[in-house]
């Protein structure tokens, strides 16, 4: 990854270590290689710290990445919930708008023309979308019905030999919460459609075999 972008990415506002940063980088490049022309696709992107990792991939490979989120925060980033951060409320409306952080962070990381931000709700978005992606990252809602939604709405759109990259999957419950690895990890693989590639931090990379 060049060094400048890890650089902006590592220092963009959000809560993705540096070595999953890199692992989701890598995966992008490789599935962009793989899978020729098709785009990368995030589902959840708030202050866009992983949107500059897999920006810079298509970058690299010149394809782009389509950026999908309301933008006003899942559940556990609502006031009184664990991951809430004041700042990012919109102090007009009262509720949170992530959209102005992610389009500074986008833009001072260079990566701007990469990036194509689809502002809406990710099932209301899935529901018309028809491309193939040669990646699809799923790091939205981590409550069991947003997980399991985005599992059954995103997951058919990874193209064959594309990666599927899953966030915050814990298998010991110890580490933090379920969903993503009982709601979208387990049954992509339970289903054939999907193997394991690598394992990085809570980082899960799986392609599609079928
Ligand atoms: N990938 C980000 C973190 C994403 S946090 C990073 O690297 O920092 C989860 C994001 O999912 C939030 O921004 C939230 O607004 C979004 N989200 C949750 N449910 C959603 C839904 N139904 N539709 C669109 N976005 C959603
Ligand atoms: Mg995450």
């Amino acid at each position: 990854m060049p060094a400048e972008l890890r650089v902006a990415a590592e220092a963009a506002r959000g809560f993705m270590p540096p070595d999953e940063g890199r692992a989701l980088y890598d995966a992008g490049v490789a599935a962009a290689g793989a899978v020729p022309g098709a785009p990368l696709l995030e589902v959840g992107s708030y202050c866009g710290k992983s949107s500059v990792y897999l920006g810079a991939a298509a970058r690299e490979s010149g394809t782009v990445l389509v950026a999908v989120d309301h933008h006003r925060g899942s559940e556990e980033n609502q006031p009184g919930w664990e991951w809430h951060e004041p700042d990012l409320v919109d102090p007009d409306l009262g509720v949170m708008d992530t959209l102005p952080t992610f389009r500074r962070t986008v833009y001072r990381a260079g990566v701007e023309p990469w990036v194509v931000a689809l502002v809406g709700d990710s099932p209301t978005v899935g529901r018309f979308w028809t491309t193939p992606c040669a990646l699809v990252f799923i790091d939205g809602g981590h409550g069991e019905e947003p997980a399991s939604t985005d599992y059954r709405v995103w997951t058919p759109h990874v193209a064959p030999g594309g990666l599927l990259a899953i966030h915050d999957v814990f298998p010991d419950p110890a580490d933090g919460g379920r969903p993503p690895y009982e709601r979208i990890y387990l049954p992509a693989l339970a289903s054939g459609r999907f193997e394991d590639v690598s394992a990085t931090g809570s980082l899960r990379v799986l392609r599609r075999v079928a």
